[in-house]
Parts: structure tokens; sequence; C-alpha cells
């Protein structure tokens, strides 16, 4: 290890809030599925920063609208209109079958946006009495990490010691279609859930729980609000994950790949009136909706289409899920997936996942553990089948490590 990797690391340790237990590799280069480290040395991305980069890094078109768009116009605020706007509203809007657009940043203020809006669709369209606004959220959940959000998480470590927290969430199991009709009430707006939960360690739903809870919210007046954030764009093998489900939500909630990891892009959608509650000065953000911002979401979803890379999601992630499941190694408890939103859980004892992250390190490949027992594994969607067969045989390897 030479000096500089050393100090880039100690460095963030000495300044930096510990808020992350990055693993020991300091990245400087990125391309397509491909990263390196300020040694040279090439890794395959499985995590594609949470599923942020999942049109490969730097990818080349992007980076040429982001320049020129930044030699034009970054920023006007929404005091102003800009001419990118208006063209990335209608690009979203047919690509996912919208009526409304709502530009924010992250993915968590996605999420918050669309708390604010089905409150207020809850009392000015509903009639829910003010103040009364309920909205159901699942057990186990990921949606953010503001105060909003935490306050409904069920992960001790995401909310201890940071309350006290807004009321009006309920949770109830994820999976559970009966203990959703229990929880709703007349005061109900919204249900607030991912299809798939992703930072749980990819836990999919039973089949033909999206269907009963897509009944259950249209029978009771209930907006569906989806968690796409991680799930939409591909990552499953659909544009959106609901469409594995045969479902339409109310609103629907995009970020990461957005951008395909240039700049945070986040937006609600809505099929309904939801968003159209708004009115001027009842919410906003500096940066929502800039032109820089507009301009990189356009040729990340262009090239998402054009490139085939939904398709390709559908196709390597098939290959590398029976890949998996082909190993035969006494560590793994479970595989499971859907396109390249993929997880290996190991057996207790097999020790923490995070010790395989390490190893797979020394291999070429970087994932990243959740939950202990759990490695997560999604590539960017570019990722070809000789490089799905490259990474099972170092996770095979890897994977078959005698514990007992
Ligand atoms: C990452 C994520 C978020 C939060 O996005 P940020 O950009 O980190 O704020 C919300 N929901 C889901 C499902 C996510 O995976």
């Amino acid at each position: 290890m030479s000096s500089s990797v050393i100090d880039f690391i100690a460095t963030e340790a000495r300044f930096g809030a510990r808020n992350y237990e990055p693993i020991g590799v300091v990245l400087s280069r990125g391309e397509g599925v491909w990263v390196w480290d300020t040694e040279g040395n090439r890794y395959l991305d499985c995590l594609s920063a949470y599923s942020a980069v999942s049109q490969g890094h730097c990818h080349p078109k992007i980076l040429a609208a982001m320049v020129e768009q930044a030699h034009r116009l970054t920023l006007t605020s929404r005091a102003f209109h800009n001419d990118q706007l208006a063209l990335f509203y209608e690009e979203i809007a047919a690509l996912t079958g919208s009526h409304k657009v709502l530009p924010m940043n992250s993915g968590a203020e996605a999420v918050e946006s669309a708390i604010k809006s089905v409150r207020k669709w809850g009392y000015e369209v509903k009639g829910v009495p003010d103040g009364q606004a309920e909205i159901i959220v699942c057990a186990n959940n990921f949606h953010g990490r503001t105060l909003g959000i935490v306050g409904f998480s069920t992960d001790p470590e995401t909310r201890g010691h940071f309350g006290p927290f807004a009321p009006g969430f309920k949770v109830i199991p994820f999976g559970d279609a009966t203990a959703l009709e229990e929880a709703i009430n007349p005061n109900t707006v919204a249900f607030l859930v991912e299809p798939i939960q992703g930072e749980a360690g990819v836990v999919i739903p039973p089949a033909g729980y999206f269907t009963e809870v897509r009944a259950l919210c249209t029978a009771n007046n209930v907006m569906l609000v989806l968690d796409e954030i991680q799930t939409g764009l591909g990552r499953t093998g659909k544009l959106l994950a609901e469409q594995h489900e045969g479902i339409e939500a109310d609103v629907t909630l995009l970020g990461k790949a957005l951008s395909g990891g240039f700049y945070p892009v986040s937006a609600v959608l809505s099929n309904n009136d939801v968003l159209g509650t708004l009115r001027p000065g009842q919410h906003g953000s500096t940066f929502g909706g800039n032109p820089l911002a507009c301009a990189v979401a356009r040729a990340a979803l262009r090239v998402l289409v054009e490139e085939g890379m939904i398709e390709n999601a559908a196709l390597q992630g098939a290959r590398f899920l029976e890949g998996l499941k082909a190993i035969r190694a006494n560590t793994i408890r479970e595989v499971r997936g859907r396109g390249l939103m993929l997880a290996v859980e190991l057996h207790p004892e097999a020790g923490r996942a995070r010790r395989y992250c390490e190893t797979l390190q020394g291999k070429g490949i970087l994932a990243k553990d959740t939950h202990e027992q759990t490695i997560r594994i999604a590539p960017p969607l570019v990722i070809t089948s000789d490089q799905v067969d490259w990474a099972l045989e170092r996770l095979a390897t890897t994977l078959t490590q005698d514990f007992s």
C-alpha cells in the first residue's frame, strides 16, 4: 500500500464525520462496470453506488450532455423558466406514463415531497380532518435519512437518539396484505412502500402481494406511493418494478439512476391529482429542476432506453441469479434477486458478510454487505455475460470457505 492510499483514508477519518465505514479502497477512476483505485488496481463495481450508476461509470453520452449544458446554463432557480425543464417533464412523463412531475434533488427529498403532497391531497381532496392524516409504511423500510423519514424507520441504528419525531405514520409488516387492510382507516391518505426492500437485504414480497395492495388502496381511496428510487429505471429488468406486478402506483418516486450517477436528481411522478394540490409558494427547492440536472437526467433516461440496458438487466440478472444458485457452498443460506438487484444471504455461522466483501475486494470485485449477513450484488446494467461469469467464478471461490 502506498502512502497516498493511507493518507486519503486517514485524512477522511481525521476530519470527516464517521457516519460511514467504507471498504478500504480509494477509487480515482471509473468506466462502464469498472473502477480503478489510486494504485491502478481494477475492480468490477457490484454496488453501482447503490444503483445510482446503473448506466455505467462516466457514460460518455451523459458526460457530453452534462458538459454541453454546463457551458450554457447551470442554475436559474424556479423563479424563471429554463429551456430544459419542459423537455425533461415531457420525456419522463412519456416514458413512465405519468401525468405530473415534481423535480427534486436527493431521493430523501422526493420521499419528503411525496409525504407533503399526499397529506395535502388527503385534506383538500379526500376530506380528512386537518392534522389527522395517516400514512402507512412497512417494517424494515428504507426511504432515506431526513428527520421525517427516519422517524418511521424501524431500525434502531437509523432512529436512535434523533427524536422527537413527527407523528402520523403507522408501521405494518412488509408483504402482508391483510395487515394493510387492517391498518387502513378513514384518515389513511397513503401507503408508502418499496416494491422490493433494498437496504433490508433485497426482500422480494410474495407473488400477488402488490395486486392485493393495489386493490385495497383503490377500494379505500388511499394513494399507493411506490418508492422506486432503487428498484426503478431498469434495475429489476423492467423500467419500473411495478411492471412485474402488473400494477400502477398513484405516486412513483425516482432518484439514484435518474442522473446515471453524475448529479443528484430525483422526481415525484403522479398519475392523478396528488401533485395538483401544490400551489405556488407551498413547496420548492433552489436546485430542483435546474437546467443542468434536467439535461443530465434526459441523457440518462435516453441511454437507458436506446442502449437496451433494461433488457440487458433482465437477461444478465437471470444469468447471474442462476449462477449464484449453482454455487454449492455451505456459507450460503439463500440467494435471491430480480434483474440485477441480487443478494446472497449467508448462514449465521459463516461470519459477517463484511469479511467476504473484503475477500472479494482482493479478487477485483467491489460489493457491499448489508445487515451483517447479506452481500448485495448490483452491478451497472451494462454488464456483459463474460463479466457476469467472471464475477461468478470469484464469488464461488470466495463463498466456498470452510468455516466449520
Ligand atoms: C437510496 C434510497 C433512498 C434515499 O435516496 P438519497 O438520494 O440517498 O436521499 C430512498 N429510498 C430508497 C428505496 C433508496 O434506495
